[in-house]
């Protein structure tokens, strides 16, 4: 074991001494355990590769693609003793959560518990994701924009509710459900089904034991990284994505079908609200009244919240406004984001000052900026996002357009080794570019490129931006 890690190791800097040069003593190579085996987990596996080559990577159960970076072992993301186990044996330095569940189910305070250190918030802090009704008590008592709601648990006072806050209105079952907890309801007869079907046909099972009626919020969204730990924070650049399944954000809602970066939409205008406004930009906006008084609200009710804080925002004439916070990284937005970022000190560097309790004043000195544009085009499989077709034998050109990089998501191997497909979203293709447009050209150049029978794929990925662009 020792010689594996001495192997994989490098050496330190070279210093220069009288005329002599020597290296500091020898590093050991860092070994990350990341927990998952989607797109997300593959873009967060090669950005820790590339930052540095050294570092080793376990993932559990990981994918094809993190293959090509690491080990793949074959113990399922929620099973949470034997990750623990896995950490220990291998004297893993690091371990990353992908998704949430393993998080809902409390692996941050069960590693924490037999000293394992691990980047993520423990299950009370995820409770800002897994609970909407606690996400939104706590901004609506800390008075943190969001959209005016109620928790209900019976059908007629939501549906009365409803009523009073009048169409469009938003109905969502608190829960996890997926992504698809959450129905925006054009006329108040469909908010009264939507109701019926999380409250008494428990359509989300426990998800939907308790419903939120949610004002309408009109605007663009926006989706804000935060790493954290606890107090300190560092904003990574933001991101839009596309939820729809079809060009033009139409057909039904999916997990995602593409993110991009950077969002130059402009700051909302608010002459409107009468509101004067010293604060100088929307990032120091989001900071000060969202992301601070949140990770405030969350310590000062016990739960420190470290780990990647996901507020997903709706830019709208009063400001920004809280629509949901995700807990962990978001997926496909991270696809876009590792191959777009420039950060010192790296990312990793970062997760695991986080993991030891240390952000402190890295959070003041940290610089974050962008290489260049970046889109993603996520291909779907057949029947995605109903009942996605697996096992289409997938056929991958090599790669010939600059900047591009391409994330597994739902691959899989079959017995001779060939990649097949073995989910709803299969792959992830970034491009990154000195400008949008050409990003998402480049991007779907090579999207089109693979081929896989039914393959689903927008075309669009970044219309907004590129139309701000023009
Ligand atoms: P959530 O799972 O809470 O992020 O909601 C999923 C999607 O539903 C969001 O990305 C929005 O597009 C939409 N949505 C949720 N809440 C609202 C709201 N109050 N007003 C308008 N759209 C909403």
């Amino acid at each position: 074991m020792l010689f594996c890690r001495l192997a994989a190791g490098r050496l330190g800097d070279p210093v220069v001494h009288a005329g002599l040069t020597w290296r500091t003593p020898y590093i050991p190579a860092m070994r990350v355990l990341i927990v998952g085996g989607g797109g997300r987990e593959h873009a967060l596996a090669w950005r820790f590769k590339r930052d540095d080559p050294s570092v080793e990577i376990l993932a559990a159960p990981g994918n094809p693609g993190i293959a090509e970076l690491g080990e793949c072992v074959r113990v399922p993301a929620t099973d949470i003793e034997a990750l623990a186990r896995l950490a220990a044996d291998r004297r893993v330095d690091l371990t990353v959560v992908g998704p949430e569940a393993p998080l809902a189910a409390g692996i941050v305070d069960h590693f924490r518990g037999a000293g394992l250190p691990i980047f993520g918030p423990t299950r009370a802090a995820a409770e800002i994701e897994t609970s909407k009704a606690y996400a939104k008590r706590l901004m609506l008592e800390d008075g943190i924009p969001t959209a005016r709601a109620e928790v209900h648990t019976d059908v007629s006072s939501a549906v009365a509710c409803a009523h009073r806050f009048g169409a469009p209105v938003v109905i969502k079952a608190s829960g996890l459900a997926a992504g698809k907890g959450v129905i925006v309801c054009q006329a108040l007869d469909q908010a009264e089904a939507a109701i019926v079907d999380i409250l008494e046909d428990n359509r989300f099972g426990d998800a939907g034991a308790e419903v939120l009626v949610e004002e309408f919020m009109e605007g663009e969204e926006l989706s804000v990284f935060a790493l954290t730990d606890g107090s300190s924070f560092i904003i990574l650049p933001s991101l839009q994505d596309h939820k729809r399944l079809h060009d033009k954000d139409m057909g039904p809602n999916t997990g995602g079908m593409g993110a991009y970066l950077p969002v130059t939409v402009p700051f909302p205008d608010r002459s409107v609200s009468g509101r004067a406004d010293h604060l100088s930009s929307l990032q120091d906006e989001i900071s000060t009244r969202i992301i601070a008084p949140t990770l405030g609200g969350l310590a000062a009710r016990g739960r420190p919240f470290t780990g990647l804080l996901y507020a997903g925002l709706m830019l709208t004439r009063l400001g920004p406004k809280v629509v949901e916070f995700n807990c962990r990284f978001g997926d496909p937005e991270t696809q876009a984001l590792m191959p777009a970022l420039r950060m010192e000190p790296s990312l990793l560097q970062i997760m695991a000052e986080i993991a030891a309790g240390s952000l402190g004043r890295r959070a003041a000195t940290a610089t974050v900026s962008l290489v260049g544009a970046c889109v993603t085009t996520v291909l779907a499989a057949a029947n995605y996002p109903d009942t996605p077709r697996t096992g289409d034998p997938i056929e991958l050109p090599p790669i010939t357009e600059d900047g591009v990089v391409l994330f597994h998501a739902g691959t899989a191997r079959d017995a001779e080794g060939g990649l097949i497909t073995a989910g709803g979203r299969v792959l992830a293709v970034s491009a990154v570019a000195p400008d949008i447009a050409l990003a998402h050209q480049r991007s779907l150049d090579y999207a089109r490129r693979v081929h896989f029978s039914g393959c689903q794929l927008r075309t669009d990925i970044g219309w907004r931006e590129i139309a701000r662009k023009r």
